[in-house]
């Protein structure tokens, strides 16, 4: 396939329709040209009428049009008879997409040339159009944003795929802090439109939900089952294109949106009830109105289960649709198709796709069983109990009274042969059963999960063994084989091409420009630069540059000034206890002790920053943001303590935000109790923007240390197998709070309301729990934490020795590429090659 990148020639992918040079062309030239039409047909205004608003619709559209051909050919490659690619579904309840101007111009090659065209134009400021998109925020933190980084990759790889999710009319909502506390704002992200993505009315599947069973005998005289629903949704796909970096692949996301089946329910509108049709209406399309945060409480959650169900089911049906345009029969749907979970979310695919095989198109149970189990795989991300999905057994019931019958069936035949093999061993079956029997019985949907597929991941190589050793550690006696480990990874085109253009020109001046595609093997080439004094100057340039921008970014949202010289030393990432903000908070507080009583002429600036948002339900993590702005307050305000300690709450982290934070990072904060956070994923963020990670020995921090060198890593805190065995033997927090003057001075400040206008009440509850129960074992490491923060300071004050670290742990983290990630998916669980050879 003859196939031009970046060239201002104009030539593009050969298109089996002639396109004018203005739809496909790449230099500045035909996009200027096309800037005017577009602006002129789709929008309706002269360039002396438009507003800002105006232009980026326009360039959106112009860049959209530049995808199609690539888009369209893709698609056939799953559309097509005698096509013979296996494709990837990647089924997933959020994708964090980003904002998609700045990173489809990176893809396609055509930064420069949009700049050019646009000062053809008069538009000399492509960044206030960058700022101008909204960026849809369809999910709550990593795992969305490890989808969007995973469709990037396959994309880029090369491999066929599509990303099925949610089309949520509101994504996660917006934060504003007020008085220190979080406030909720409506994320109304598609107010003014959305560019990127086009709806394919005429792609629409029913849903249907709740009812009743009944049994029949069909033609051929079978027993078969059949689902007389109460009602029936319709799923509508709005398709948006993904384009791989400089190569000819563009897959895309498909995400449902819900609507009423039918317009107006007849009968009611035969009787003259128009309201109550139209309030059929909706109901029908709030399945898809709101993305959940995390860390709710899930159960009674009905609305929840029917957004899983429902996005599932669109999913399923649309695969087989496919795979019958392409003239393949059923029984190969597992040749065609490799579906991944990512997490539990979507694990109702296991029995909805025995479903559709067996009711709806009346396959053998058992190779319907071979074709689900064969065709999915399964990713865990947490072993938090708390965040593993069970749903009550009646709430289950009366939405899919179906699949709760065919679950029956699996976990009927699965304990069956776990007998046969485990004899006498009813423990064994009880722990492994689909169904959790005591207290009000429950569906366990991780087991449902592992049980239907043939593969069953963790994201880290530390989580992965806690997965084999605790949660699913029956599993793992019963199936060892269907165990894999593939650790998390993220994108560079993104994470440091997009947000990070300085040290992107750099690496490419020195290494060539091959590394965005092959992370894995050509980043490493910078280690011998690591001690070039000069690179060492232009890399310390870049990242002052870039602390200086974020500087800005943070005078203009809070209004508090920060020193672009000092140590900036940041966690970003949801709040969440077991992620430890006020393990900070602790440090900050100390050291406000410190430099209150003795000269802070020693001392080396730092500039801590803080971004995240708390599940709007979760009053402790709530309470950790009000903290964290209180000491803030007090902190920026002594006149002498803010001359070298500054602390700040960045509202309303997002990925648009992100990127200006991981690039001016100094020091990454990844300090989880140990055994908690399953991988993360800013921890690679910041390592490959140049920060150093201060870190606990938990998710893929272990793997990074290991990567980048454990003398370039600022490791404390205790061993996910310490953490264990320090609860087994009765934990008490009070002990350490009693014994360790430093850590009771800052915890007894926090207590006599210092921070809270004398109101000792406010912080009382987070107080005693970390007295009391510590669950998440602050106080266990609060001492190695302060030690390690002076080790800190101490090697920040060698700007030459911090600068060499910065740079090994650039080039020594191409690991943590997601396409790394892809390229395991593919060879150990999806068994998905390229459609074009992968010469990488
Ligand atoms: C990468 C990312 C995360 C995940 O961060 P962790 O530190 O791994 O928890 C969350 N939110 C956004 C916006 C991100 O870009």
């Amino acid at each position: 396939m003859g196939f031009a990148i970046a060239s201002d020639s104009g030539a593009s992918a050969p298109s089996p329709i002639a396109l004018t040079n203005v739809r496909t062309g790449l230099g500045a030239d035909a996009i200027a040209t096309a800037l005017i039409e577009n602006l002129y047909c789709l929008l309706g205004k002269l360039p002396q009428h438009a507003t800002r608003n105006d232009w980026y619709m326009c360039l959106a559209y112009t860049v959209r049009d530049r995808m199609m051909e690539r888009y369209v050919a893709t698609l056939a490659s799953i559309t097509e008879t005698n096509t013979a690619a296996k494709a990837v579904a990647y089924l997933s309840a959020e994708f964090l997409t980003g904002p998609h101007l700045g990173n489809s111009l990176v893809n396609l090659g055509i930064w420069q040339a949009v700049e050019e065209a646009l000062s053809r134009v008069g538009q000399d400021d492509l960044s206030s159009l960058l700022d101008q998109e909204e960026e849809p925020g369809l999910g709550n933190g990593g795992l969305g944003r490890l989808a969007a980084c995973y469709m990037d990759s396959l994309a880029t790889l090369n491999v066929p795929a599509i990303g099925y999710g949610i089309r949520y009319e509101f994504g996660i909502f917006d934060q504003a802090i007020r008085d220190g506390w979080q406030v909720e704002l409506t994320d109304k992200w598609l107010r003014f439109g959305n560019p990127w993505e086009i709806v394919r009315s005429e792609i629409t599947f029913d849903v249907k939900l709740g009812g009743r069973t009944e049994p029949y005998y069909d033609e051929a005289g079978r027993y078969r089952m059949r689902w007389l629903s109460e009602k029936v949704v319709k799923g509508v796909a709005y398709d948006t294109p993904v384009p791989g970096y400089r190569v000819p692949t563009t897959n895309l996301l498909r995400l449902w949106k819900a609507e009423a089946a039918e317009s107006f329910d007849f009968e009611a509108f035969n009787v003259g009830d128009y309201y109550r049709a139209v309030d059929e209406k909706i109901a029908s399309e709030t399945i898809s109105k709101v993305l959940y945060p995390n860390d709710e409480p899930e159960a009674g959650k009905q609305l929840r289960l029917a957004q899983q169900y429902f996005f599932v089911s669109c999913s399923l049906q649309d695969m087989i649709r496919l795979l019958i345009m392409r003239g393949k029969p059923l029984d190969e749907f597992h040749s065609y198709w490799a579906a991944q979970l990512n997490d539990t979310h979507p694990s109702i695919a296991v029995a909805e796709l025995m479903r559709l095989l067996v009711d709806e198109h009346a396959m053998e149970w058992d190779q319907a069983w071979a074709i689900t189990q064969q065709t999915c795989g399964y990713t865990n991300h947490t072993l938090l109990a708390e965040a593993l999905e069970r749903w009550p057994l009646p709430l289950f019931a009366r939405l899919l009274p179906r699949h709760l019958e065919i679950i029956y069936e699996i976990n009927r035949r699965f304990l069956n042969d776990i007998r046969l093999r485990y004899p006498g061993d009813d423990q064994l079956l009880q722990r492994l059963s689909l169904i959790d029997e005591a207290g009000g019985k429950h569906m366990r949907m991780a087991h449902l999960a592992s049980v239907g597929s043939h593969a069953i991941n963790g994201v880290a190589a530390l989580h992965t063994e806690l997965l084999k050793q605790t949660l699913l550690s029956d599993f793992h006696r019963v199936a060892p084989e269907k165990f894999f480990n593939v650790t998390n990874g993220v994108t560079p085109r993104r994470w440091i091409a997009l947000s990070n253009p300085n040290l992107s020109a750099l690496i490419t001046r020195k290494i060539g420009d091959r590394w965005l595609a092959d992370l894995e093997h050509e980043l490493e080439h910078l280690e011998p630069l690591a001690i070039d004094g000069d690179f060492q100057k232009e890399w310390q340039a870049i990242k002052a540059d870039n602390k200086r921008v974020l500087a800005g970014l943070i005078k203009e949202r809070t209004g508090i000034i920060i020193e672009p010289h000092s140590l900036f030393d940041i966690q970003v990432k949801r709040l969440h206890e077991y992620k430890r903000q006020h393990l900070n908070v602790l440090y900050l507080v100390t050291l406000f002790n410190k430099l209150r009583r003795v000269s802070s002429a020693a001392e080396i600036p730092r500039t801590v920053i803080f971004g995240g948002k708390a599940a709007p339900g979760y009053r402790m993590a709530k309470l950790i943001i009000k903290l964290i702005n209180s000491v803030a307050a007090a902190i920026n305000q002594d006149p002498v303590v803010s001359q070298v300690l500054k602390v700040v709450f960045l509202p309303d982290f997002n990925v648009k935000t992100s990127h200006h934070v991981y690039p001016a990072a100094d020091l990454s904060e990844q300090i989880s109790t140990a055994g908690k956070e399953a991988s993360g994923t800013g921890n690679m963020k910041f390592a490959m923007n140049g920060a150093l990670t201060i870190g606990t020995l938990d998710g893929a921090n272990v793997e990074i240390r290991d990567a980048v060198g454990h003398e370039n890593f600022f490791l404390f805190g205790l061993t996910a197998a310490e953490v264990e065995r320090l609860k087994a033997e009765a934990y008490t927090p009070r002990s350490i709070y009693d014994s360790n003057a430093e850590l009771r001075e800052a915890i007894d400040l926090i207590s006599s309301g210092f921070f809270s206008n004398g109101d000792r009440g406010l912080f009382q509850s987070l107080v005693e729990s970390l007295i009391t129960r510590d669950d998440y074992m602050l106080l266990a490491d609060y001492q190695a934490y302060v030690e390690c923060q002076q080790r800190v300071s101490q090697a920040y004050s060698d700007q030459n020795a911090w600068t060499r670290m910065s740079i090994l742990n650039c080039a020594r983290v191409g690991r943590f590429s997601s396409d790394r990630s892809i390229r395991e998916y593919c060879r150990d669980i999806w068994n998905v090659r390229p459609i074009v050879p992968d010469e990488r």
